[in-house]
């Protein structure tokens, strides 16, 4: 099968190839590095307020505590 199939970048919408494609999913180091650079600085904190999990923590600390 020689079929190319394009589909748009995830970053910039440019109609992109899957095949020989080093960047995939993306259409190139650029749109890459944008998304690695959001999904890190962004995307990828720790929500350390509201999870259950932090909540049950607390909660167990207290009543550890008295
Ligand atoms: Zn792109």
């Amino acid at each position: 099968m020689s079929e190319v199939i394009s589909y748009p970048c995830p970053q910039c919408k440019t109609p992109t190839t899957w095949t020989d494609n080093p960047y995939k999913p993306f259409c190139s180091d650029r749109c890459k590095l944008i998304d690695l650079g959001a999904w890190a600085s962004e995307d990828y904190k720790i929500p350390s307020d509201d999870t259950p999990f932090s909540d049950e923590l607390s909660q167990a600390e207290q009543l550890s505590r008295y």
